[in-house]
């Protein structure tokens, strides 16, 4: 059965969240200090985080799941995840057109420690890596996610590239007068390597609550500075995936922005969220969560927890209101529910 919410989308994606906690402070997602992390006991297990996901393909016909985190890579043993995972199948009778395929999963991860663990995540059965990187010079790095990493990550995209990960993809968030000066040369190390670097407008999910429409550059924006050196040609909808893509000329790949706040994707939203602590969202974006942690360790069965995920989708709304009055700030930020 589909899952269909009241707009008349059908729910296909489902991003989890696997940990709050992460080895970075990204200035855009975390304070430096004093982050609240969720007691050990309140984080799902592999088994139970499997569960839903079994019960979100095989009800509902979800076709894709993508881990995130906070930190995906922190949580021990996340092979042993991925394979829980990569066995589900989308079931013959869905209206996916993955019907009878396996699940697409992918990760989003900030690559810290993608060298050491890439191979094996892939043996696992992962089909698919996003990277984040939001600068390639090394200060600018450690001011922007206060860890001196970026020698380590740029080792994690080559790790992923020689595992057979197809697509990598890197996603950069830009934020106004912090890194937009790079747009171009991080366009150009996507090239250069063969990947699509996907530029993401900065939203209003900083743990610090400091966002402001002022920070963010604009698609718009991202597309004249690339295309002022690279020219771009504008690819077919995107369908439910929340980049635009564009084609380099030159014929040397494309290029994404997710224009979250300037050009809202919601019309064509497919997606869902479950929380590491087992809270089922609608959006992004969501003021309400549904306790599925609860139903999980009291004994629900599958029919009932599918009944209450169909509860929550029918009350997905109609799209997320950044910039208007009417907007109010999810309670928790980016690496609580999982970006
Ligand atoms: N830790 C992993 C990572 O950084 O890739 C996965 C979780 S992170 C929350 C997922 C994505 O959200 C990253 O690409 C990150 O850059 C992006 N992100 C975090 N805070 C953001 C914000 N306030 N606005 C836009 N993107 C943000
Ligand atoms: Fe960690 Fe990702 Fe948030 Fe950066 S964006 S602090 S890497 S969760």
């Amino acid at each position: 059965m589909d899952l269909i919410d009241p707009y008349g989308r059908t729910v296909r994606d489902l991003r989890i969240s696997i940990t709050d906690r992460c080895n970075f402070r990204c200035t855009y997602c975390m304070p430096e200090e004093g982050m609240k992390w969720l007691p050990r006991e309140e984080v799902l297990t592999y088994e139970e985080l499997a569960r839903v996901a079994s019960i979100c393909v095989g009800h509902f016909g979800v076709d894709g799941i993508r881990l995130t985190g906070g930190e995906p890579t922190m949580r021990a043993h996340l092979p042993i995840l991925v394979q829980k995972l990569a066995v589900l199948q989308v079931p013959a009778d869905a209206s996916s057109p993955r019907a009878g395929k396996p699940i697409d999963l992918a990760i989003t991860t900030n690559g810290a420690t993608l060298r050491l663990i890439a191979q094996e995540l892939r043996n696992a059965g992962l089909a698919r890596i996003n990277i984040s990187l939001d600068t390639l010079k090394k200060d600018r790095f450690f001011e922007m996610t206060r860890r001196d990493e970026l020698e380590h990550v740029l080792d994690g995209i080559d790790a992923a590239i020689d595992a057979g990960f197809s697509p990598v993809k890197i996603n950069a968030v830009v934020q106004r007068g912090i890194n937009d000066d790079e747009i171009v040369d991080l366009a150009t190390f996507g090239r250069d390597k063969g990947i699509e670097v996907r530029f993401i407008e900065f939203m209003p999910l900083d743990a610090s609550g400091t966002w402001d429409n002022s920070q963010v550059y604009s698609q718009e924006e991202i597309v004249a500075a690339i295309s002022k050196v690279y020219p771009l040609e504008l690819m077919p909808a995107r369908g439910a995936a929340p980049a635009d893509r564009w084609r380099y000329l030159d014929g040397k790949g494309t290029v994404g922005v997710i224009p979250t706040v300037t050009k809202p994707f919601c019309g064509d939203c497919d997606r869902v969220r479950l929380t590491a602590d087992g809270q089922f969202r609608t959006c992004l974006f969501a003021t309400n969560e549904f306790d599925l942690r609860v139903m999980l360790r009291n004994g629900a069965d599958d029919d009932a927890i599918a009944a209450e995920i169909q509860r929550a989708v029918g009350t997905k709304w109609a799209g997320h209101n950044i910039g208007n009055v009417t907007f109010v700030r999810p309670r928790r930020s980016m690496s609580q529910i999982g970006g």
